[in-house]
């Protein structure tokens, strides 16, 4: 008689690949269920957890990545295991996978960043904010990047919260940052800047700006660097007047130009660097002298209603020309094709319903697949909107096993032991608890919340190097 799946006897055995916060809360919705158990084994190609809260929130949201507590219990819980150091579609297949697991849920996230598609992108000194994102949080992949911020004058293009983080922490006193987790080299390397104007262009205007509020506040609020607003740059025109009567972006639109108002009032202020709020504009090309960013060439914007009633961006054919030596290119981030999954290259996205991967070609769900967070709808939301997207797919992926009988005995050992045989140095979550001891001891040392490692043969030294008990 088979055992049954989500049973005591017999939990289901879910592989959950990345571990930020989508992966996180798929782990403990799976661990909490009243009546289905399951196992889970949350894997990561670093052997350090948490995405982008890591890797992502600035050094100094310090508040942001209190989450991580969260994610501590998650761990904790009977049932838990982290495999880091394990890079899926390297040093493990998917079909290895579906031998030791039931099911696998993708939270890989959007590893990439989407392009212009304008004539000098790929000048140098045109940079990806994600990347500065990256090399300012110690992250592995981007800690060799150098950056020349020895140029006066530096474009932000879009204006999400991505591209906040980078003009602040671009127009922030380094000083400021040093006690934060930042990367050491970085804060260096923000020291020898020699930033003095900001530019941060919006296509559209100030009552459809992507940022939100506390975002924008803490701009008017920099040491050192006043937020300059140009009058005319909120002076609203008639659709975003119809836009903000009708409640249109919600509180937060209202807000936000409520802000920019009243910031625009306060003139240019006297602090050494300024951030210039730019609203209507985009970049038509990145004009290069010697091979490097030298200018950017802006059209102005006006706003139309689309037939779906949303508001766009027009060209208006006037142009401009904007002199910077740097421009970070902040149009979101973009997910990248898995080995063993379908991909939309359109949305960057791994195609589901619910959450269920779906084949493109036949529409129909391929079994014991799943996918939650920017892999399943796209790099939206903050970190708590994670937390009901995973709920979502779960709760699929219990309708699909809730009740079934167990085909084969699959077992944690047996996958534990699968890994092992593959010569994989699997990073465990204790591990990571004493990586996390030794960066915030390091810290204690240089006056840092931590320092972090920002190399995976440092991590793994450490770890070599420290006793258990450390
Ligand atoms: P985002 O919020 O989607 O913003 C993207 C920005 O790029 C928008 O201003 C967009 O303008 C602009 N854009 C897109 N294509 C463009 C083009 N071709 N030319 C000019 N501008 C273009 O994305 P994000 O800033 O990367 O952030 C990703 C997610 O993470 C967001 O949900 C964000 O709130 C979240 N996040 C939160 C925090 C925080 O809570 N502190 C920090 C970082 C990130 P349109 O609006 O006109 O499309």
């Amino acid at each position: 008689m088979p055992e049954t799946l989500g049973s005591e006897v017999r939990p289901l055995r879910v592989a959950v690949i990345g571990s930020g916060p989508s992966g996180f809360y798929a782990a403990e919705d799976l661990l909490t269920q009243k009546d289905f158990k399951a196992t889970v084994d949350v894997f990561d190609r670093l052997p350090t957890p948490y995405g982008l809260v890591r890797g992502g929130v600035a050094p100094d949201h310090q508040k942001i990545k209190t989450v991580t507590n969260f994610y501590e219990k998650t761990a904790a819980r009977p049932g838990f295991r982290y495999f880091g150091n394990v890079d899926y579609g390297t040093q493990v297949t998917l079909d290895e996978l579906k031998a030791q697991y039931d099911a696998v849920i993708f939270a890989v996230g959007a590893k990439s960043d989407n392009k212009m598609g304008i004539p000098g992108e790929d000048l140098k000194g045109s940079e990806a904010a994600t990347v500065l994102v990256g090399w300012y949080n110690a992250h592995p992949d981007y800690r060799d990047y150098k950056f020349d911020l020895s140029e006066e004058r530096v474009a932000v293009i879009g204006n999400g919260n991505v591209a906040m983080d980078v003009v602040r922490i671009l127009g922030q006193d380094p000083e400021e940052l040093a006690p934060t987790d930042i990367a050491e080299y970085a804060v260096q390397a923000l020291r020898k800047s020699r930033i003095k104007e900001i530019y941060l262009l919006g296509r559209r205007g100030p009552a459809q700006a992507a940022f939100t509020n506390p975002e924008i506040q803490e701009l008017c609020e920099l040491k050192g660097t006043d937020l300059v607003v140009d009058p005319r740059e909120v002076d609203l025109d008639p659709v975003s007047k119809d836009c903000l009567a009708k409640g249109e972006g919600g509180p937060k639109a209202k807000k936000n130009v409520d802000i920019l108002i009243a910031q625009s009032k306060k003139g240019s202020g006297a602090q050494p660097r300024k951030i210039f709020v730019r609203n209507l504009v985009s970049p038509v090309e990145i004009l290069g002298k010697d091979g490097r960013v030298a200018a950017l060439k802006l059209e102005k914007n006006m706003l139309v209603r689309a037939e779906d009633g949303s508001v766009k961006a027009k060209g208006t054919g006037q142009y401009e020309t904007l002199p910077v030596g740097l421009v970070f290119r902040s149009v979101g981030y973009k997910g990248v094709a898995l080995p063993g999954l379908p991909y939309d290259s359109r949305k960057g996205t791994i195609p589901n319903e619910f959450g269920r991967v779906i084949d493109p070609q036949t529409k129909t769900a391929i079994p014991a697949l799943y996918v939650v967070g920017w892999a399943k709808r796209g790099p939206s939301g903050v970190i708590g909107t994670n937390k009901p997207d995973s709920v979502e797919t779960v709760r699929k992926l219990i309708e699909d096993y809730k009740g079934k009988p167990a085909a084969d005995g699959k077992s944690a050992d047996a996958a534990a032991a699968f890994l092992a045989g593959k010569g994989l140095k699997a990073v465990s979550f204790a591990d990571w608890k004493r990586l996390d001891k030794i960066e915030v001891e390091n810290g204690r040392k240089k006056g840092k919340i931590r320092d972090k490692f920002s190399t995976i043969p440092e991590m793994m030294q450490a770890l070599e190097t420290t006793p258990t008990a450390a």
